[in-house]
């Protein structure tokens, strides 16, 4: 079936070869514990060796026992005058201890295993965290949801256990080359003939298992992006009646990942059937060559038992490696997804945390930056805003939004913003958080600017932004208390928090539920009213103390008592601030010192409010009709 319109993924399914940077990003993960997982590698080796060893010691044993010479071996000296007793004490002793070595090495590697590759997951997390906005506004939701979940899920399942299992089929395949080399190294031949004969057929696979794994990954994310996107919508689905067209394209992606998933499977059991015919067509020669040995003489029937459960167990082993290591290809596929993230670019001016481990090209912040984040850049309560010659987009290659913009703001100035939808009004404050690279012009807060390349000129990008408070259109709340939601600098106290409530009016209300700063937010505010929500957020603004404030239509939905207290936040909780203010009620705007009308990404006028407003208010009328 051909896949359903969907955001394909861009990474090239074809290229068969896992990058040296994946091997590197293991390494790192790794590599702070490697003198344990060495320790415990060693625990893991002697464990498999007591266990296998077994064989070696029945071996001698039946030799011991053994009254035909011409087919037997003398066993060495020390063990000569051994009773069976002996042999089977050693043999408990070997097994008991083996026993308890392999598991031990089972649960302290899955555990090192686990820590490495959550290390890793952080990583990635702390760069996906500070990728540039693009990339959030080019990348379907799904595709980062999967990189978090599935891929992740099949890298930690995998690494955080069975690979304990693949790494003791590793130590099993060592320790029977030593001990098959004591019993008889003749056989070493055969063992090297299963290998080579296991690579070959694992090598005619393996790209088709690696493409279809690629694809069955990548075909996963449309149907969780169209999940999340009907969860969420779910309420207008309803009210339009549109639950079949929803379920229709469910129903298309669904069965195209169950297309891969199936194509997948197929290629893997031809991979598991091809396995299990060549290891019977082996054992089958073993036998008769191991009939013909003893016949000839050539070697002790001690000695060929060792030797031909060593191969009838090689040949599982050498199977059950290759089947392991084409699983491992799954999860290093993840793990190459991921990666990819890892090593993606970061915002311009955007430092990861000294705290960061993995040694990537990105920029690290130094602790003495960490340090100077705690102080503000001013303490002065208002700043100058300076936009010159300034021109924004939201891609290189889209149409300019923005265009050569110049104007000045003085400090503790309120400004309003108007322009009617899609004028720009919104962008502009995206510009002012340097959101998006500023490929013409600039803009400088009391005089600050940030430093947006490695050792450039200006200040770090997260003092720059520091200076700005901000209540966007849509009001963002996080799942979390509602302290956490307020204070998001972490530096207030509760008295303030309070008093932040009570400003906006919530004070009461909060109280009226019973509850305390403690107070549980749901995922995106979804347990609070939008007015409610844009209350909070202007109490989040009030606790931030920057010296320039910026409203995005702050008032579209709060009732008329609610509306007051906005307009008495611009009036006299941000008095003493520069401020700008964007809003489609006018009557907000009204106290502004000037208004800034943007046309089309351009300044139409800006001027003094009683000269701007009912300019643009009558044509606006005039647009209307
Ligand atoms: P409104 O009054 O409706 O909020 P606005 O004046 O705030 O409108 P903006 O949001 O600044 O308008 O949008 C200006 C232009 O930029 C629009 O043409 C819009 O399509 C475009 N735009 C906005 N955000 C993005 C984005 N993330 N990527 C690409 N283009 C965008
Ligand atoms: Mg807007």
């Amino acid at each position: 079936m051909s896949p359903p319109r969907i955001a394909k993924e861009t990474e090239p399914h074809g290229e068969m070869k896992f990058s040296k940077t994946v091997l590197n990003t293991l390494w790192m993960a790794y590599q702070p514990f490697a003198g344990k997982i060495i320790s415990v590698f060693i625990l893991g080796l002697l464990g498999r060796i007591l266990l296998l060893g077994n064989a070696n010691v029945i071996g001698l044993w039946v030799d011991s026992l053994c009254t035909a010479p011409q087919i037997c071996k003398a066993v060495p000296q020390f063990l000569q005058g051994w009773t069976s007793q002996d042999f089977i004490l050693t043999l408990l002793g070997m097994g008991l201890t083996g026993f308890a070595f392999t598991l031990s090495f089972r649960v302290l590697f899955s555990r090192l295993s686990a820590k490495s590759i959550s290390t890793f997951y952080d990583e990635v997390t702390l760069r996906t965290s500070r990728f540039p906005m693009s990339f959030f506004d080019q990348t379907p939701t799904g595709r980062i949801i999967t990189r978090f979940s599935s891929d992740y899920g099949n890298v930690f399942r995998l690494f955080g256990g069975p690979l304990a299992e693949f790494l003791s089929i590793i130590f099993d395949l060592a320790s029977m080359l030593l001990l098959i080399t004591l019993a008889s190294p003749y056989y070493l031949i055969s063992v090297g003939l299963i290998v080579i004969l296991n690579w070959l057929v694992f090598r005619a696979n393996r790209d088709k298992l690696r493409s279809s794994r690629r694809a069955l990954s990548s075909s996963r994310s449309p149907s969780i992006a169209h999940f999340a996107e009907t969860t969420q919508g779910a309420s207008i689905i309803r009210s339009f009646h549109r639950e079949s067209v929803f379920q229709n394209r469910f129903n298309a992606l669904d069965s195209y990942f169950l297309d891969q998933k199936m194509s997948t499977i197929k290629n893997i059991i031809s991979f598991s059937f091809q396995m299990n015919a060549l290891s019977a067509l082996l054992l089958l020669v073993t036998g008769t060559m191991a009939h013909f040995m003893i016949k000839n003489g050539a070697l002790s029937v001690g000695s060929i038992g060792v030797a031909f459960s060593f191969i009838v167990l090689s040949g599982n082993t050498i199977q059950m490696f290759f089947e392991w290591l084409s699983q491992f290809e799954e999860a290093l596929i993840g793990v190459e997804r991921l990666d990819k993230y890892l090593r993606a670019p970061l915002e311009p001016g955007n430092l990861l945390p000294s705290t960061a481990t993995f040694k990537t090209q990105h920029s690290f912040a130094s602790p003495e930056i960490e340090k100077l984040r705690e102080s503000p850049l001013t303490l002065s309560r208002s700043a100058p805003v300076e936009v010159n010659d300034l021109w924004f987009r939201y891609s290189p290659s889209g149409p300019w939004v923005l265009k050569n913009l110049n104007f000045e703001i003085k400090p503790g100035e309120k400004i309003g913003v108007v322009g009617r939808t899609g004028s720009g009004k919104s962008s502009l404050v995206q510009a002012l958080f340097y959101l998006y690279p500023i490929e013409r012009g600039s803009i400088k807060i009391g005089g600050f600017f940030p430093t947006l390349e490695k050792d450039g000129v200006g200040v770090e990008l997260t003092r720059y932004r520091n200076l700005i408070s901000y209540i966007s259109q849509d009001p963002i709340l996080f799942q979390g208390s509602l302290r956490a939601n307020l204070d998001m600098d972490l530096k207030a106290t509760d008295p303030e928090i309070w008093q932040a409530l009570d400003k906006v009016g919530l004070k009461a209300w909060l109280k009226s539920l019973g509850q305390n700063l403690e107070f549980r937010i749901e995922e995106r505010g979804k347990n609070l009213s939008l007015g409610e929500k844009q209350l909070l957020c202007m109490a989040r603004a009030l606790l931030r103390k920057a010296p320039v404030v910026v409203m995005d239509e702050a008032t579209s939905s709060v009732d008329p008592q609610s509306e007051d207290i906005l307009v008495k936040a611009t009036e006299e909780f941000f008095i003493d601030r520069t401020q700008i203010i964007i809003a489609h009620r006018l009557s907000t705007l009204k106290k502004c010192h000037r208004i800034l009308w943007l046309n089309k990404g351009e300044i139409k006028k800006f001027g003094p409010t009683s000269e701007i407003l009912p300019e643009f208010e009558s044509q606006s009328l005039l647009d209307l009709t």
